[in-house]
C-alpha cells in the first residue's frame, strides 16, 4: 500500500475525530471514580460481556440486583436520560414476565430479553436461551462501536429486535400461515420460497425467525444456531439504521458476516442458506483464501458488479468479496465508513457513495482493496 496515499485520508479522520464530542470527553480524565462518567454502574451478575449473560429470562426469577438490566444508574452522576433508560428496560423486562410481551405469537414459549434483543424459543432447552442474547449483543456491539449511541437509540431497538426460534419446520410452516393472516398485504408470492427456507425475516416487523433444529444450521457446526443469531443480529441493526431498507446486499451481507465475526470470531452462516443450499462447496470461514485465489485467478468479481448483486445470486467468491470489502471499509476508518454507508442510506448508488468517502474513484479503491486482500 502507498503510505503517500494513506496520509491525506488518515489527516481527514483525525480531523473529524479530534471535532468529536465523544473522543473530546474521553482524553478528559474521568470525573466519576465511579462510573467514569458513564452514568452506568455495570451488574457483577448480569455484566454483558460474559457468556452467562442474562437480562430478562421468563423462566428465571427476577433478579433483584438490577432487574435484569444489566447496570444501574450510577447514584452520583446519572442524567434524567439515562435514568429514563433504565426505567424503561425494566419495565419492558416486567412486561415481559407477565407474559405482554413483544410478539403476539407463541405465548407459551420461553421468553427472553436482553438491551437489544427480544427472543421467543419453541422447546430450546432453558440454559441455552442464556446464550442467544449473549451472541446477538456481542454481535451488535459491532453496529454501537461503529455508529455510536446517538444511532443505538434512533434505532429504537426496545421493542423492535424480535428473535422467534421455533423448533422444526412443521411449527415454521404454521408460524408462516399465521403471519400471513395477520398481514393480508403481505406478498403471499414469497409465501412458498419462504416455505423452503430455515428461517425468514420480515422486516416490516423487525423480526427474525429461525428455526432451532441444528439440521437447518451451517452444516453440521454444532453451534450453528448462535452464529445464525448473531449473522441476523447483523442483518437487523443494519437495515435498520436511518431508514427502512436501502441496504444494498452486499453491504447487508458484508456488515452481517462481520457482526458474526466480532460475536462469535468466525462466520460459519451464508445468508442465502436460509432460502437455499448450494452456495458452493467452501467454508465461509475460509472467504480470505477464497478472495485471495480468485483475486490471484483474475476471478475476483469486479466491485461495480458486486454492487448490484442480490444475495440470491451470490455464490461462495461474491459473498466473501462482500465481506472481505466490508472489513477493508471498515479498516479505513469509522469515519469513512460511515460516510460510506449514510450516503447509500440517504439513496446514493453504492459506487457514488464509497467514492464520495474515500476521495478516490472505483478503479483505485478496487487496486487498493486488492493490494490488501492479498495480504490479509
Ligand atoms: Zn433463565
Ligand atoms: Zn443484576
Ligand atoms: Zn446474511
Amino acid at each position: 500500500m502507498s503510505h503517500l496515499a494513506s496520509v491525506p485520508l488518515l489527516a481527514v479522520a483525525l480531523l473529524i475525530a479530534a471535532q468529536s464530542p465523544a473522543l473530546a470527553a474521553a482524553v478528559k480524565a474521568a470525573k466519576c471514580a465511579q462510573c467514569r462518567d458513564t452514568g452506568r454502574l455495570p451488574c457483577a451478575i448480569h455484566d454483558r460481556a460474559s457468556a452467562r449473560y442474562q437480562a430478562f429470562c421468563s423462566a428465571c426469577p427476577e433478579p433483584a440486583c438490577c432487574k435484569g438490566v444489566g447496570w444501574k444508574p450510577c447514584p452520583r452522576c446519572a442524567d434524567e436520560a439515562t435514568r429514563k433508560r433504565f426505567d424503561a428496560a425494566a419495565a419492558l423486562y416486567a412486561k415481559e414476565r407477565e407474559g405482554s410481551g413483544f410478539y403476539p405469537y407463541g405465548a407459551d414459549f420461553l421468553r427472553t430479553a436482553s438491551e437489544h434483543f427480544r427472543f421467543k424459543a419453541a422447546a430450546a432447552p432453558h440454559k441455552e436461551c442464556h446464550e442467544y442474547h449473549a451472541a446477538a449483543e456481542r454481535a451488535f456491539a459491532l453496529f454501537a462501536k461503529v455508529f455510536g449511541e446517538q444511532a443505538v437509540d434512533e434505532l429504537k431497538w426496545d421493542e423492535k429486535g424480535h428473535f422467534l426460534i421455533l423448533a422444526s419446520r412443521e411449527q415454521y410452516h404454521k408460524f408462516l400461515d399465521w403471519y400471513y393472516e395477520q398481514h393480508p398485504n403481505a406478498n403471499a408470492n414469497e409465501k412458498d420460497f419462504l416455505r423452503e427456507g430455515s428461517g425468514v425475516r420480515m422486516i416490516s416487523d423487525r423480526l427474525q425467525v429461525l428455526i432451532g433444529d441444528p439440521a437447518y444450521g451451517a452444516r453440521g457446526e454444532r453451534d450453528s444456531l448462535l452464529h445464525r443469531i448473531a449473522h441476523a443480529a447483523g442483518h437487523l441493526a443494519i437495515e435498520n439504521h436511518k431508514v427502512h431498507g436501502h441496504t444494498p446486499d452486499w453491504l447487508d451481507e458484508g456488515w452481517a458476516a462481520r457482526s458474526e465475526i466480532e460475536a462469535l470470531r468466525e462466520p460459519q452462516v451464508y445468508c442465502v442458506e436460509y432460502s437455499s443450499p448450494g452456495v458452493g462447496e467452501r467454508k465461509p470461514k475460509d472467504w480470505r483464501q477464497i478472495v485471495r485465489e480468485a483475486i490471484r485467478a483474475k476471478k475476483a468479481p469486479p466491485l461495480e458488479k458486486l454492487f448490484e448483486m442480490k444475495v440470491g445470486d451470490m455464490h461462495a467468491v461474491e459473498w466473501a468479496t462482500a465481506l472481505s470489502l466490508v472489513t477493508w471499509l471498515l479498516e479505513q476508518g469509522q469515519p469513512s465508513f460511515v460516510r460510506v454507508v449514510d450516503a447509500i442510506k440517504d439513496g446514493q448508488a453504492s459506487k457514488a457513495a464509497v467514492e464520495a468517502a474515500l476521495g478516490k474513484d472505483l478503479a483505485a479503491i478496487e487496486r487498493a482493496w486488492q493490494r490488501w486482500a492479498l495480504f490479509h
